[in-house]
């Protein structure tokens, strides 16, 4: 008998987990954290009951691979990703460490730990089946950020896919995702299983219009962009576009750009990303940051949200006429979501508000409602769990009348077949 298990993301966005089990192979889908929950504490996912054998983690997002180091107090596990996942990690994990301190919250693990891990880690390459203790497994590209992968097992004449996070239209950084064909078994992320996004044609357009309109204005167009994947693209598109334009990139996007670097086979057009990146030009000092912030350039800069990282100081010291633009999701009680509803922020438990214009533009990463459909018609699978989204009752019901047994699977819960 075949058990999933959801130790996290089921009937949530975050903490990522999902142990699957058949005779004593026990294998873990990604070992993430919820970053953003009420109390703004991490939530890490539910305790193992037995413990996994091996971990196969989809990709570096700190939702899928934010708590692993903690696995390595005790277990010896090997686990797979693909290699540049497990160096964007690094730079995540320690930065969790270093937040943990500012914050005086408790350390989820340390550095001892991270070492522990990555000696235990094994490099999972795309399109490569992999065996191990009678369990054999592929990687395939998921078109989310660098590296992402959809993960699919072959265990007693079963296939059984892990969808990760995937994006299957294009992007600038990426082709977009390999579909590993029909299987018996599929965990699908449902994020945007409600809402098709604009095509990224669309997005650059609307992101270049209004970068245009700011500058044109004698002001600053600052870019609110994650430090993973969003950044990176953005340097691209902006430059593809725009040539005359001084552009400065700030952030913790600035460190995972340098890992972005090192990857050429996981870059869609890597020559073109790195003329991209020798135009701009990196903040490093405190007088870059006064240049930067000088009427008439262009700001890409952590934190995508607004919480922390240099964007907040470059809001509070903008000139007149300049803009903010937002290029990811902003998550509830986060300052970007804020900003969005209220034009306010809070910083160091100040309400400021602040009147420049804000622009969100839908840059997602993540496949949007015909796209997940799809991918689940071509795994035209015999159990599809619904996960990574907040609810998933209502997707599940769709794909019923589409004549799929799916189920919204809950954190806690198991299935049997
Ligand atoms: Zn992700
Ligand atoms: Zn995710």
């Amino acid at each position: 008998m075949m058990r999933i298990t959801s130790l996290g993301a089921g009937g949530e966005v975050g903490r990522s987990a999902f142990l699957l089990e058949e005779e004593g192979k026990r294998v873990l889908f990604d070992y993430g954290i919820k970053i953003f929950g009420k109390d703004s504490k991490p939530r890490y996912p539910l305790p193992f009951t037995n413990p996994p054998n091996i971990a196969l983690i989809s990709h570096a997002h700190l939702d899928h691979i934010g708590h692993l180091p903690s696995l390595y107090k005790s277990s010896k596990i090997p686990w797979y990703s693909t290699p540049p996942t497990v160096d964007i990690a690094e730079v995540l994990w320690k930065d969790t460490i270093k937040l943990a301190k500012l914050k005086f919250q408790e350390q989820p693990f340390t550095q001892s730990n991270i070492e522990k891990a990555k000696f235990h880690w094994h490099p999972a390459l795309y399109n490569q089946k992999i065996t191990y203790d009678g369990l054999s497994f592929s990687f395939y590209d998921a078109g989310h950020i660098m590296g992402s992968a959809s993960i699919l097992v072959e265990l007693k004449g079963k296939r059984i896919l892990y969808s990760g996070d995937y994006k299957d239209s294009p992007t600038q950084l990426h082709k977009g995702l390999k579909h590993p064909g029909e299987v018996d078994v599929l965990l699908t992320e449902a994020t945007y299983w409600n809402k098709d996004h604009p095509t990224r044609k669309e997005a650059e357009k609307q992101l270049i219009d209004t970068i245009r309109d700011i500058v044109e204005s004698g002001g600053t167009a600052i870019i609110a962009a994650f430090a993973l994947g969003r950044t990176q693209e953005l340097i691209q598109v902006v430059r593809s576009y725009i040539k005359d334009i001084p552009v400065y990139v700030d952030g913790m996007g600035k460190q995972i750009t340098k890992i972005y670097l090192k990857y050429p086979g996981y870059i869609r057009d890597f020559m073109k990303f790195k003329e991209s990146v020798e135009s701009v030009r990196m903040v490093e000092s405190g007088k870059d940051r006064k240049k930067a912030i000088k009427e008439g350039n262009i700001i890409i800069t952590t934190a995508g949200m607004l919480e922390g990282g240099p964007v907040l100081n470059y809001i509070l010291n903008a000139p007149s006429n300049s803009g903010i633009i937002l290029t990811g999701y902003q998550v509830e009680g986060t300052n970007g979501r804020r900003l969005l509803d209220e034009g306010k922020l809070i910083v160091d438990e100040y309400e400021l508000s602040v009147d420049l214009p804000v622009t969100f533009i839908d840059f997602s990463a993540h496949a949007g409602r015909s796209e997940i459909i799809s991918y689940v018609k071509r795994a035209n699978p015999e159990i599809v769990i619904v996960e990574h989204v907040d609810d998933g009752d209502e997707f599940a019901e769709e794909l019923k009348n589409l004549g799929f047994n799916a189920l919204p699977i809950k954190t806690g819960q198991t299935f049997e077949f």
